[in-house]
């Protein structure tokens, strides 16, 4: 892996989670998903989540200020000195923006970018067959990737949860979020030479070969 910081993009059901969470166990550097660090707040009942709240429970985009503040924290730990994965950031041209000040203030050169395409209907049946589990995190799906047991993680027993915004109709604006705010940034990256498209219509384990080969090579 060449880069210091790896995106990774994709509308909401595309895998950029699951694809994320095998390339950091991978390459041992943490996963930043400012998803999960807003559900986690929310459940928390923080201040952050308490602002967050509304805007997930509609599918909207939380504000740039409010987001890029979570990631300029994180990534100071420790942990993400060595390279980090960013997950679900940056969502807008804004803070794709503020990834490269950011980046250029480290002192560290251009992220490389991973897009996972994938058909939207594939994407439909992905986010409304998602289940978490609630201890670990790993994710199942009812349709493709079933636990062994109904509703249990195959393992650690944890209880699986299917989050909040995947209902119907908060799917709907968070795929309209994407394709007004996000997809942008598909050109964005483009123009800087550092996109790698990926098929995401495939297998998940098959998706993730090709590209830990690919990020082997790069
Ligand atoms: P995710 O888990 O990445 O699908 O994110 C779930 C929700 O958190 C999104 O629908 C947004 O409301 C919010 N969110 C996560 N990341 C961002 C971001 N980079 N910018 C704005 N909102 C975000």
């Amino acid at each position: 892996m060449r880069a210091h910081a790896l995106i990774f993009l994709g509308a909401p059901g595309a895998g950029k989670g699951t694809q994320a969470r095998e390339v950091a166990r991978h390459f041992t550097i943490p996963q930043v998903s400012t998803g999960d660090i807003l559900r986690e707040a929310v459940k928390r009942q923080t201040p952050l989540g308490l602002a967050a709240k509304a805007k997930m429970e509609a599918g909207a985009l939380v504000p740039d200020e409010v987001v890029c503040g979570i990631v300029e924290e994180r990534i100071d730990e420790t942990d993400c000195q060595k390279g980090f994965i960013l997950d679900g950031f940056p969502r807008t041209i804004a803070q794709a923006q503020f990834v490269d000040r950011m980046l250029q203030a480290k002192g560290r050169g251009l992220p490389q970018v991973l897009d996972i395409e994938v058909d939207e209907d594939l994407l439909l049946k992905r986010l409304t067959g998602r289940r978490t589990c609630s201890v670990c995190g790993e994710i199942y799906n009812v349709h493709f990737n079933p636990p062994k047991a109904e509703g249990i993680c195959d393992k650690d027993g944890g209880k699986l949860l299917y989050r909040a915004d995947d209902n119907e109709q908060t799917i709907r604006q968070r795929l309209e979020a994407y394709h007004k705010q996000t997809s942008a940034l598909i050109e964005f990256y483009r123009a800087q030479g550092v996109l790698h498209e990926v098929e995401g219509n495939n297998d998940p384990a098959a998706i993730a070969k090709g590209l830990l080969e690919f990020l082997s090579q790069a």
